[in-house]
């Protein structure tokens, strides 16, 4: 049978890798025997040469189409934007920057022909990666793990391959910020892991610094789970309970000692303890509120600058 696999790759100024990764690609695609290859870019607004060599790619192969957005809009929404666009048996997502290896695609396709639905891959190794990285990423799988039933897969990036039902899964949930990573698990099927090492990045360097995978952070638990909600709530009837019983002691104290009127510093630290709780629960309700504010306005995900789709569309 003669299966249709697409190959998506989100791209922000990826001039230096993405020659190597195409090259890497094609020869790929000549070792997968009864599959065909689409390989689908998505410029998500490149400041330099990525659209200029997508589309010299486009036009020695048939098989390359591509998208190209009408501004940066964050490699969440590109992926949504080529995910819309693939009509294929299957999709795999790949990184531009050679960080995950394409030479696992054929290992993703064979399990994927053994009938799982998500292959994904893990990795076991950071290369490259400083140990404040690893850190506070290994701390943010655990409290997203803990606040949510649903598995989510560590170390674990979008590097994988979907089934057309899950794409098609992908393709319902249209919410703005987007945590892809906790979609996955979302919509479920059956998942299959596959580990490699991941290697340091080929050229160019990470659009990603520590202020914004704080964001993707804070983002990827608001989005997935209500729990702050309820910690806030704990949080209070906690407090409130102990302040409950203070008054009982002071009243109680007072009527059988007298008052003394000392405690200034005390009193100072409470208040500066509820100051600080009342204004974490109020940031935590409005990172929730910010969200129902944005959904509201139903803007579309991404605006298309131009979309050229491989010939010879089935
Ligand atoms: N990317 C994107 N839009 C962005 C940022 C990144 O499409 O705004 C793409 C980028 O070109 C690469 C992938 O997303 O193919 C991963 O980006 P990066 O290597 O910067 O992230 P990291 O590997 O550090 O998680
Ligand atoms: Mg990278």
């Amino acid at each position: 049978m003669n299966k249709k696999v697409t190959i998506l790759i989100p791209a922000y100024n990826e001039e230096l890798d993405l020659p190597k990764l195409f090259a890497r690609l094609v020869k790929l695609g000549k070792t997968v025997d009864d599959c065909r290859f689409e390989f689908l870019f998505v410029n998500d607004g490149s400041t330099d040469k990525t659209l200029t060599i997508i589309k010299d790619f486009a036009k020695e192969d048939k098989r390359v189409s591509y998208i190209n957005l009408s501004r940066n809009f964050g490699k969440e929404v590109a992926m949504i934007a080529g995910i819309d666009h693939v009509d294929s048996d299957a999709l795999v997502i790949i990184d531009a920057d050679l960080q995950d290896p394409p030479e696992l695609i054929p290992d993703m396709i064979r399990l994927w022909r053994e009938g799982y639905d998500d292959v994904y891959a893990r990795r076991t190794e950071r290369v490259g990666e400083s140990w404040l990285k690893r850190t506070t990423s290994s701390l943010f799988y655990k409290i997203l793990q803990r606040s949510t039933r649903i598995p989510i897969q560590r170390d674990t990036g979008d590097f994988r391959l979907l089934d057309r039902r899950c794409v098609e899964a992908l393709q319902q949930l249209r919410e703005r910020e987007r945590y892809t990573k906790g979609l996955f698990s979302w919509i479920g099927y059956s998942k299959r892991e596959i580990t490699y090492v991941r290697d340091a990045r080929a050229g160019g360097e990470t659009k990603w610094n520590y202020f914004r995978l704080l964001n993707l952070a804070i983002d990827g638990i608001v989005s997935f789970t209500t729990a702050p909600l309820r910690f806030s709530t704990a949080l209070g009837m906690i407090i409130s309970l102990f302040a409950f019983g203070y008054i009982v002691y002071l009243v109680v104290r007072t009527l059988l000692f007298g008052s003394d009127l000392a405690g200034y510093p005390s009193i100072m630290a409470v208040v500066l303890f509820l100051g600080g709780v009342q204004l974490l629960s109020l940031g935590i309700i409005g990172e929730y509120i910010g969200r129902i504010f944005n959904e509201t306005k139903r803007r579309p995900l991404y605006l298309i600058d131009e979309y050229h789709a491989t010939k010879g569309k089935q």
